[in-house]
């Protein structure tokens, strides 16, 4: 099964207008490497201003309430998104399961709810280095993941993103024989819901990739891209990793 490379930017809390010189090199980028799919997910403030990305890479959110519209102070759903012209969003980071405390079950409900208007769907899940120490960390990840997972999870609007939480924003990866073993029993566990769809399914590997990193990570056979911190804020740096894939 060939599963087309897709490589996402998550800028986090990162980029102002000022920033949209990166956005735009980063779309030059992506135009040279037609073979993957490139996007960024950026602070909703960016995205309406970052339409010189369209065409040649895809603009994404960070996060999107379960409702529609309502009482939720701060918060964005995913029809508002996809109206400042998102077209995927990122649910379920660990950074918003811990800061935001999100279970599995509202995770899933973001999935469902941006799914319902229209976004594709980046769901990210991953072990603590308390898990990853004590092992079973593929069993922890798998029930996480099927726990998160949407009612009609299709890989024509959903990806995984694998993404270690002490292997973010740190430096340090997982071996490739971990990376290789977690992805592969990830997509065993997408099999027992979904079937056979699970062959087509992105699992995105993320976690300190950058440009030295990507090539060996990508090229594990159910590594399927990347989702990327702080390596796709500049051209410089996020080129190496489009490149790589
Ligand atoms: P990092 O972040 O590449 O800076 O480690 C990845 C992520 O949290 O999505």
């Amino acid at each position: 099964m060939s599963r087309r490379k897709l490589v996402v930017g998550n800028w986090k809390m990162n980029g102002m207008r000022a920033h949209l010189d990166e956005v735009e090199a980063i779309g030059r980028i992506a135009a040279e490497h037609p073979a993957v799919e490139v996007g960024l997910c950026l602070p909703a403030t960016l995205i309406m201003a970052a339409d010189a990305l369209r065409g040649a890479a895809f603009i994404g959110g960070q996060d999107n309430h379960w409702n529609a519209s309502g009482a939720h102070t701060g918060c964005l759903s995913a029809e508002m998104l996809a109206e400042a012209g998102a077209q995927w969003v990122i649910v379920g980071h660990s950074e918003r399961r811990d800061a935001q405390g999100e279970s599995d079950a509202e995770v899933a409900a973001k999935a469902a709810a941006a799914h319902a208007a229209g976004l594709k769907v980046i769901l990210c899940v991953g072990e603590s280095l308390e898990v990853r120490d004590a092992g079973g960390a593929e069993a922890v990840v798998s029930a996480q993941l099927l726990a998160s997972l949407p009612e009609g999870a299709a890989a024509d609007w959903l990806a995984i993103a694998y993404e270690p939480i002490w292997a973010i924003g740190t430096g340090r990866i997982p071996t490739m024989e971990a990376v290789a073993s977690m992805h592969a029993a990830l997509r065993a566990a997408l099999a027992t819901r979904i079937g056979s769809e699970a062959e087509k399914m992105r699992i995105l590997y993320g976690g300190s990739m950058n440009g030295d990193n990507a090539a060996d990570l990508m090229a594990i056979a159910d590594v399927d891209g990347g989702l990327v911190g702080g390596a796709s804020l500049t051209a410089a740096k996020f080129g190496p990793v489009i490149a790589a894939a």
